[in-house]
């Protein structure tokens, strides 16, 4: 019985999984297919429900990677090959280049002179781990460009490294894949494909994230004038039958932290939230009161119908059935903000799946699934479930 168990997925909680268990003594090995760990929370402005930033969780559990020898990880990685059973797993991983070695010592220089645009060479903004730059392959010209090679001081460009295999053998493996939004384009009475100014929250969380890291006002993506007013719209293909027949638990939270964000930082930014009920289960519920008692944000009871599509002039004009003011209302905004909702992530193999795709609980015997790849999740709930997918896997 091989007493190592993996990891897969780093964000907060295969991270959380895997410090969890070598606290405990185990040796864990932890893989991510990101070039650095985090996962979503990691771009993050800030998180609900004390609308705290992502360093608060992450610098601790990046921390207890750091000291404790019994994690080993591996970033840029994929699980190509799963055989064997309990006990007795063996796992192929691929490991992408990252195109720079471990003597970086992240000084920049190689973005400095990179001329691609978005960047081939980069490092994500706020907290990275590991704390190193990636050279984007496909982003990259190599050795036609090779301006890199010339100003890294530290011989830490390796733009001919290739992909590699490790092959390790694990007794358990826990899955913490997480979660990918569901597709704004497949909302065509949003137009979202076709408005700059129509944005998934995900965009709006980094948005907000790249303004207070970069020390610029927000403006909205078509014409960079800063939005008078922004809508934001809840349940964007939830509870649909056509889309997600199911709550993602989280979107009004989000919704919420993201308008009281604007009314503490933009107090010019109106907001209004159209919804069709607030859903905010336990200790998130105080969220809805802060945002309240700051009188700056307007609650709308009421489904939107569609965004209405102006073909030669900006502005967005929103369809909406007031329900408690009886009746439809048309108004116009600048930024529209969708409350999209999560669906899971899958590894390559076949595990069992609920009616939404969302892994089971019951799986071959030592494979565990934890946190937002089970059901939609906030962070402090992730986290909980990877705690207890780590108990599982000592006590199986
Ligand atoms: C817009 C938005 C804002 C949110 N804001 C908040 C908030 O303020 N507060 C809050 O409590 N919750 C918030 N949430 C929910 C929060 O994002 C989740 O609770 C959290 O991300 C769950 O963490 P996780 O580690 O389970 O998943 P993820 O963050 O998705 O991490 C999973 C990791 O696994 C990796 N991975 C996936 N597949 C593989 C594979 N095959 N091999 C290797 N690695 C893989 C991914 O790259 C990723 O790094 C928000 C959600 C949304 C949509």
């Amino acid at each position: 019985m091989n007493s190592t168990t993996l990891v897969i997925g780093g964000g907060i909680s295969g991270i959380t999984a895997a410090a969890e268990l070598a606290d405990a003594g185990r040796q864990v090995v932890l893989i991510e297919k990101e070039p650095y760990l985090g996962g979503h929370v990691a771009g993050f402005h800030n998180y609900f429900p004390k609308l705290c930033p992502p360093s608060c969780g992450l610098e601790i559990n990046y921390q207890r990677i750091r000291s404790n020898p019994r994690i080993s990880y591996y970033t840029g990685a994929r699980v190509t090959a799963i055989e064997g059973g309990y006990g007795h797993y063996e796992v192929t991983i691929t490991l992408e280049p990252r195109l720079i070695n471990n003597r970086c010592t992240s000084c920049g220089k190689c973005a400095g002179v990179c001329p691609e645009e978005p960047k081939a060479a980069y490092i994500p903004g706020g907290l990275a781990f590991p704390m190193k730059y990636t050279i984007q392959a496909d982003l990259c010209k190599k050795e036609a460009c090779g301006k890199c090679l010339e100003v890294c001081p530290y011989d830490a460009i390796q733009l001919d490294a290739c992909a590699a295999t490790v092959e390790i053998e694990v007794g358990k493996i826990i899955i913490a894949t997480g979660w990918s939004l569901y597709d704004a384009g497949r909302l065509e009475h949003y137009h979202y494909q076709q408005e700059q100014d129509v944005v998934t929250n995900l965009e709006f969380e980094h948005l907000l994230a790249a303004t207070t890291r970069e020390n610029r006002q927000l403006t909205r993506p078509s014409d960079g004038k800063v939005p008078a007013r922004i809508a934001f719209i809840q349940c964007a293909g939830s509870r649909d039958v056509n889309h997600l027949p199911y709550c993602s638990a989280v979107c009004c939270g989000v919704s919420i932290k993201h308008a009281l964000t604007l009314a503490e930082a933009y107090p010019d930014i109106a907001t209004e939230i159209f919804y069709i009920d607030i859903r905010l289960p336990g200790r998130n519920e105080k969220l809805l009161e802060r945002a309240k008692a700051t009188g700056r944000i307007k609650f709308t009871k009421g489904k939107v119908g569609r965004i209405i599509h102006h073909n030669n002039r900006s502005g967005l004009t929103l369809e909406v059935e007031d329900v408690m003011a009886g009746g439809k209302r048309y108004d116009a905004f600048d930024m529209v903000v969708l409350a999209m909702g999560m669906t899971p992530n899958h590894i390559d193999k076949d595990l069992a799946v609920n009616m939404y795709g969302f892994y089971l609980e019951g799986q071959p015997s030592g494979i565990i699934t934890a946190s937002s790849c089970k059901r939609p999740m906030d962070v402090s709930s992730s986290v909980k479930d990877a705690t207890a997918a780590a108990l599982k896997t000592m006590r199986r």
